[in-house]
């Protein structure tokens, strides 16, 4: 879709407004512009939803208003292969499945195939047909069902002893590195410099690296590929890949932001993937440490690949190419040397850790 803005007006604007008064963030109003009623409501929308707060409804925007407006029984729920249902209804089955003990993953809102699984096993524990559906009679089922479980993260637990599986290396694991942008989106273009050619050199360093750690390590696009970031998360989950990180350079109006920032999957309220936020802590900090850019530490997002990716997943923004002085650092090989050696070592102690406690 055509990202809509402040100004614009038209038909998608009045499907944005209804959307917005629908989840209460907008009074009912008929009308097709772009107001600054819009824009706060958008804002404030974004920042719920941990996304970019910018107030332009792009299709990541849309697609989260769209999934917002499920509530649980709205719609009968199944897995779909090839289109699975997406909403915050699916996200409120997952977490009274998880409520209930029954291992659905992270709750994500997508209904795949570990959600099934776990409405299968529910049914059949309260003397259903186990179909994997969630139709009427689940639905009475989970409301007639109090909270069995409350306190604690078992999916936390869960994630972690996945992952471990008693590794202490990285050794013979899967990463997947991916260089933000490519093709005809050039990400951030400052002081004779692109985004895109950035992300890729750094990526080659840190996928040369990690082969080097004896780590297997694919890259997402060639210098010129050009990939939106849904088909990113979806090689990366073909690929059953065991860490996902994907580089990019920041860019902001402001000449004076500068820093570095790593994001992992999450949103405010609590659901996040708590081994992505570790990635993402060890990544800061290392990259911090080795390249002396100022630290603009972890924080929780929900952008497709962050959440779409099945395994941690962290993203990284390495330093503002519009700021002078981390442009400057950025067009050095040695800071890029300094980055790569930074990644390989936070998934070396990614995996070293000798105890690792569930984030509670
Ligand atoms: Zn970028």
């Amino acid at each position: 879709m055509q990202p809509v803005r402040p100004g614009d007006r038209g038909p998608v604007v009045a499907d944005v407004r209804s959307k917005l008064t629908l989840l209460g963030l907008l009074p009912d109003q008929v009308c097709d512009e772009y107001d600054d009623a819009v824009d706060r409501a958008v804002r404030g929308f974004q920042q719920l939803r941990a996304l970019t707060v910018d107030g332009i409804v792009g299709a990541e925007t849309y697609r989260a208003l769209e999934e917002a407006r499920w509530r649980l029984g709205d719609r009968v729920l199944s897995f779909m292969v090839s289109h699975p249902l997406i909403g915050d209804d699916v996200s409120a089955l997952q977490q009274r499945l998880l409520d209930m003990g029954f291992d659905c993953g992270r709750r994500d809102g997508i209904f795949g195939a570990r959600t099934e699984a776990a409405l299968r096993e529910f049914q059949r524990n309260v003397g259903l047909s186990g179909d994997g559906t969630c139709g009427p009679r689940t639905l009475e089922m989970l409301a007639r069902l109090a909270r069995t479980v409350t306190g604690g993260r078992p999916e936390a637990l869960r994630e972690n002893e996945r992952l471990l599986g008693g590794s202490r290396t990285p050794r013979g694991k899967l990463v997947i590195v991916d260089p933000g942008h490519g093709g005809q989106d050039l990400g951030v273009v400052a002081h004779g410099m692109r985004e895109v050619d950035l992300t890729y050199d750094l990526a080659t360093r840190i996928e040369g690296r990690l082969a080097a750690a004896g780590v297997e390590a694919f890259l997402t696009r060639g210098p010129d590929g050009d990939v939106d970031d849904l088909d990113r998360a979806t090689f990366a989950n073909a690929a059953e890949a065991d860490l996902v990180i994907s580089v990019h350079v920041d860019g902001h109006r402001n000449p004076e932001c500068h820093g570095i920032a790593a994001f992992y999957y999450g949103v405010p309220d609590g659901t996040y993937s708590p081994s992505g936020e570790r990635l993402a802590e060890l990544v800061h900090a290392e990259l911090v440490a080795r390249t002396g850019l100022l630290g603009c530490r972890a924080h929780p997002r929900t952008w497709d690949l962050l959440r779409r990716t099945r395994m941690p997943t962290v993203r990284v923004e390495v330093g503002y190419l519009t700021n002078p002085g981390d442009a400057e650092r950025l067009a050095e090989s040695e800071l890029r040397d300094a980055v790569a050696d930074g990644v390989v070592a936070a998934v070396q102690r990614f995996y070293a850790a000798e105890q690792q406690e569930p984030a509670a």
